[in-house]
């Protein structure tokens, strides 16, 4: 029913001509997924977030409301639950809960990775697959959002135990994915190594099919370039923020959170740029380092030995290690590069963050920030770079590992990375001109969320009521 949203309703002649109020017809979609689920706390967070800048696209676009456009791009596609259940090395049987949710798939085959984590659940990957779909619109490639996982802990798990964890959670997902269908990648707690044992379990079951995953090793259809993708094409968005407002990279201090894939090739990016990033952290403390972190190190005590960050400081002399949370330590710096995971930096974390000069937050994590900690962003003058544009560069090489799949070719580094550098650019200008098309005063939040929304809105509306 349309009728909670019509402020006014008056007859023009023969016809009923509705006059619909935006603001009221995102307030009554709030309600609806407040009424639906209730207990869904982060996807309301992510929905809500986004609905709440979509006014101005409503108010010139009425026939969207008619549509009820948004109660649909709420609602997934498709929403999979399933038991998955797994030997541990003792011999004892254990159960987890695996996930796949295929939100929209307007403008192409699902795509957005698996996160195996104790905090996943039906909540969790329905935030991430909602701000997929936009994430995945801003890219300008042809690819729809989900994202899925489980709430296995692969922490402390032996090399057999995830391998046995990964053919369980593949038995049934296979049925749910294909390259044409719904391709899955990494997330917090899959790499390399997940990923090859997923794909070697989806081929005993369906034959060789390189295109269903992206994330793949070198050997069977991996891509180069894409282990790098987030880090570098967070820095290359970050980049293309500071030109937009006259500064550099140069000389800037950096503050990262995380130590996995996203925050190791964000700080080799941030270094190549000549910043030095000064911290980087793990779910138990961080690392500080006036002298800039060396992400070799971190990369062969996090991802080869799987060792904490706490050991950089044993080997760097110049380096502190501390408990506790990257933002609650007070230094003067210039800009934040969120890379760990949701909700890491409070609203008063963020009033430090503005009180130590910081002028710029880009996030490579996703929704990093709560919503009070944006808003005191914006009460500070800081420009904000959010997840869904600035760490949209994993899903774009995946794209792109994609059409290398298709084409049975491999492209070189430069080329893949030239790619990337052209589309985080281009994420971050039609971002701008969403910005500056709708007055938002260099809220490139607004500007992502609206430029995302337009291309994923116009292609619903084409392809009528689905
Ligand atoms: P990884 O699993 O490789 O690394 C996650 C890192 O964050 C680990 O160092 C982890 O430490 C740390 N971490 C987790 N929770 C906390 C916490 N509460 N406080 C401080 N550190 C914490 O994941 P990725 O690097 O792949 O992903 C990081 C973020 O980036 C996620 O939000 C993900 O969704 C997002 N992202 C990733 C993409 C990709 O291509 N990989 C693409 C787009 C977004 P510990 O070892 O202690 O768990």
């Amino acid at each position: 029913m349309l009728g909670g949203f019509i402020s006014k309703k008056y007859f023009d002649r023969k016809r009923v001509v509705f006059v619909s109020n935006a603001k009221s017809y995102i307030e009554s979609v709030k309600d609806t997924i407040q009424r639906r689920d209730p207990n869904q706390t982060e996807f309301q967070e992510a929905a809500f977030t986004v609905l709440d800048t979509l006014e101005p696209v409503l108010d010139k676009h009425p026939e969207y409301i008619k549509a009820n456009l948004l109660e649909r791009l709420v609602e997934p596609e498709r929403a999979i639950q399933f038991r998955v259940p797994w030997q541990s090395d003792d011999g004892q049987f254990h159960v987890n809960r695996g996930f796949r949710v295929q939100f929209n798939s307007a403008i192409g085959p699902y795509k957005g990775g698996l996160r195996l984590h104790p905090s996943v659940s039906l909540d969790v990957v329905k935030f991430l697959g909602f701000e997929q779909v936009l994430k995945n619109s801003l890219t300008g490639l042809p690819i729809g959002g989900a994202k899925g996982g489980s709430d296995f802990n692969p922490k402390g798990k032996s090399d057999s135990e995830v391998m046995r964890f990964c053919q369980s959670f593949m038995t049934e997902l296979q049925r749910h994915i294909g390259p044409d269908l719904d391709v899955p990648a990494g997330d917090i707690g899959v790499g390399g190594r997940e990923i090859g044992f997923l794909f070697g379990a989806y081929k005993r079951l369906n034959g060789y099919q390189n295109g269903v995953l992206t994330g793949k090793g070198l050997t069977f259809g991996g891509s180069l370039a894409r282990p790098e993708a987030t880090g570098f094409g967070l820095l290359y968005y970050t980049h293309a923020m500071l030109k937009a407002l006259g500064d550099t990279l140069t000389n800037k201090k950096i503050k990262v959170s995380g130590a996995g894939n996203v925050a190791t090739y964000a700080i080799q990016k941030a270094t190549e740029y000549g910043a030095t990033v000064i911290t980087c952290s793990d779910s138990d403390g961080y690392v500080y380092d006036p002298n800039g972190i060396d992400f070799k190190l971190v990369k062969q005590i996090k991802e080869v030995e799987r060792g904490r960050i706490k050991e950089y400081a044993q080997r760097v002399e110049t380096a502190e290690y501390h408990d506790g949370s990257v933002w609650d330590f007070d230094i003067n710096y210039d800009i934040a590069l969120p890379c760990a995971t949701q909700n890491e930096i409070s609203k008063d974390q963020a009033k430090l963050i503005a009180k130590d000069r910081v002028k710029y937050v880009c996030e490579g994590a996703n929704m990093p920030s709560v919503p009070d900690a944006i808003a005191t962003y914006r009460d500070n003058n800081i420009y904000y770079g959010p997840a869904k544009a600035a760490n949209a560069g994993g899903v774009a090489v995946s794209a792109l590992e994609m059409s290398q799949n298709s084409e049975r070719l491999s492209w070189s580094f430069e080329t893949v990375d030239n790619r990337l550098h052209d589309i985080m650019d281009n994420i971050f200008e039609i971002s701008e001109a969403a910005d500056k098309e709708y007055q938002l005063n260099q809220d490139y939040q607004a500007g992502a969320n609206i430029a995302g929304f337009e291309k994923v809105a116009q292609t619903m509306m084409a392809q009528g009521l689905v």
